[in-house]
């Protein structure tokens, strides 16, 4: 079960993760973008960190929202408004929802997060960037066989394509061998859920 103590716990485990990987992840960005995503991520969960202590939120919406506004005011770049988008759906997606006991009413949350993306970014599946994660993350949750692997795996893919949105894009086959920055975040968001579940 997951009720707003959960969300916030995964949060936090999902900042720590970022801030422990900030130098990996623009690492990651340095030859296919411009070196930034680990900084820019950083920024948006410090940032919800100060926000999350002062407003204390009670329902998983409100955490959502904190998170959403935070990444959009922080983080800039690409990955903030998108980032920013998902959880701003997944604010509106748990509206009065107190707990998330299924996996199907997980999935339906983040599938909603997933459509965020996919309407602000205008990629798909094998674009190389961040929904490369999101969207096997949203179709094994609802087959009920979400795992380390799982994401593992979608990350892992992004490394023999060539982009086709965002910065990585303008390197053309260049970006072939290079993990994706931002399936690499998203991977980590993922990784982090697991622990609730
Ligand atoms: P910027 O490229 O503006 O410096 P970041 O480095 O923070 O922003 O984020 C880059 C990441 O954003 C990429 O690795 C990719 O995963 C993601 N991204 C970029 N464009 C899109 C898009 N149109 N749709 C989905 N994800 C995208
Ligand atoms: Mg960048
Ligand atoms: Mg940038």
């Amino acid at each position: 079960n997951i009720t707003v103590v959960e969300v916030q716990a995964w949060l936090d485990d999902f900042a720590k993760k970022i801030e422990d990987n900030k130098d990996y992840l623009s690492l990651l960005d340095t030859p296919i973008g411009d070196g930034d995503h680990g900084n820019n991520m950083s920024r948006g969960m410090t940032e919800y960190k100060k926000s999350i202590e002062d407003k204390q939120p009670n329902t998983i919406s409100d955490t959502f929202k904190i998170l959403a506004m935070a990444l959009i005011s922080k983080v800039g770049g690409a990955s903030g408004p998108l980032y920013g988008t998902a959880f701003m759906n997944m604010t509106k997606a748990t509206v009065g929802i107190d707990v998330i006991s299924s996996y199907e009413e997980l999935s339906k949350v983040i599938e909603q997060g997933q459509i965020g993306i996919s309407t602000r970014g205008k990629a798909d599946f094998g674009d190389k960037t961040m929904l490369d994660v999101w969207i096997p993350v949203v179709s094994s949750i609802k087959d009920e066989n979400f795992n380390d692997e799982i994401i593992e795996n979608a990350k892992n893919a992004t490394k023999d394509l060539v982009a086709k949105k965002g910065r990585a894009s303008y390197v053309g086959e260049r970006a072939i061998g290079h993990i994706d920055p931002g399936a690499t975040s998203s991977s980590y968001l993922f990784e982090t859920l697991l622990n609730y579940i």
